[in-house]
């Protein structure tokens, strides 16, 4: 993801912060400076708030990875965003089981952190300890007159964090893990696609209920994290139909059997006079005797255009790395290659090894569009 840097590297996975992060914690420092008349404690403190609250938030998707290596699944990365975190897997686990305690592990980690905090309550007396919930839970009571240390009402607040951190993620609605858990259990039963399409309607059900009562109530955030859940549920069903009907199709129904080959020696202007005139965006790069030796993809292809280096010859911009693809096969290993690679363009050969096309990432995921035009609500593809 752009904008996100690299903060560390836990169990050989990178965490990643994006920038608006920042800009959040730096406002609520702020905004508590501004309510305080600029208290530095009272300042720190939020700052401190911020961070260990984000802190819980990477646990809890370090629960989600760690799991997921466990049924051999990879964690590209852990970001943090403004609205929380996420640790994006290479792919989703196969079985629906493992599905399940993927998603569950997360808000797993949250629980087992409340009760571990908890155990801190057993130093007061019962009495103390009512007190003390009322005041954290529900905000009253004097709890907040009582002489508790600084130490023991983080403590408090932690525990009670953790409460809402693992029964928020547990709102049965994408991109919450409770959405992921329902599914998982539908898969058992319906597949993973109309799994997909149940909960996602269920989600959408839930998210609208909140935006009519964000506006009955005048809470905007309501109606905010309603609208977020409507659009997140739809993109998960699209991209998990996507996934299914790329693979009922094959390599040679999306190829290009006719392209423009490229040579090492040719100047970025000649493949821009292609670019520009058709449909092609991005390239096959072959030597003087016509071997294969890389790609010049589209985003290269600007970066000279940008830089006005329009003489260059394309060796200069190509990337070396060729994921050959064979014509009968069907589309998901390309589909998976050109989501983590930055290729753009992969070759096709047929069985006996003549090359007979090129992928076009731009052209591919056109022609995927149009196939998934016509919006389907309800029923299987
Ligand atoms: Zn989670």
């Amino acid at each position: 993801m752009t904008g996100a840097f690299r903060i560390a590297r836990v169990f050989n996975i990178p965490v990643r912060v994006h920038w608006s992060f920042f800009v959040l914690v730096l406002g609520y420092v702020l905004y508590a400076g501004y309510d305080t008349d600029w208290d530095k404690i009272a300042m720190l403190w939020s700052g401190i708030f911020v961070l260990v609250l984000f802190f819980l938030v990477v646990l809890h998707e370090f629960g989600h990875a760690l799991t997921a290596r466990r049924y051999g699944v990879n964690t590209r990365d852990i970001i943090l965003l403004p609205i929380g975190g996420v640790a994006r897997l290479d792919h989703l686990p196969e079985k629906p089981a493992h599905e399940f305690w993927v998603a569950i592990a997360g808000p797993l980690v949250n629980v087992a952190l409340a009760i571990l905090f908890s155990l801190y309550l057993f130093r007061f007396t019962p009495d103390q300890r009512w007190e003390i919930m009322n005041g954290v839970v529900f905000a009253k009571g004097n709890f907040f007159l009582s002489d508790y240390s600084n130490f023991d009402r983080f403590i408090f607040f932690m525990a009670w964090l953790n409460v809402i951190l693992a029964t928020f993620n547990l709102i049965p609605a994408f991109p919450m893990d409770g959405g992921r858990i329902l599914r998982a259990l539908l898969s058992i039963g319906l597949g993973r696609l109309n799994a997909t399409m149940i909960a996602a309607r269920i989600g959408q059900l839930l998210a609208l209920g909140m935006i009519a009562g964000g506006i009955w109530q005048s809470n905007p955030m309501y109606a905010l994290i309603g609208l977020f859940i409507l659009f997140t549920a739809e993109n998960e069903y699209r991209s998990v139909r996507m996934e299914s009907m790329v693979g009922k199709l094959k390599v040679d129904q999306l190829m290009r059997g006719n392209f423009s080959r490229v040579y090492l020696d040719d100047s970025i202007q000649q493949v821009l006079n292609i670019y520009t005139e058709g449909l092609e965006k991005n390239f096959l790069v072959f030597d003087q005797w016509q071997n294969l030796m890389g790609v010049l993809p589209e985003f290269k292809l600007l970066d000279a255009r940008k830089k006005k280096d329009l003489q260059a010859p394309v060796s200069k911009y190509m990337l070396p790395e060729i994921y050959p693809l064979v014509s009968a096969e069907n589309l998901q290993q390309a589909f998976g290659i050109l989501q983590v690679s930055d290729v753009g363009a992969m070759p096709v050969y047929n069985p006996w090894n003549r090359l007979v096309g090129v992928l076009d990432e731009h052209h591919f995921s056109q022609d995927l569009k149009k196939r998934m035009k016509g919006r389907k609500w309800f029923g299987k593809d």
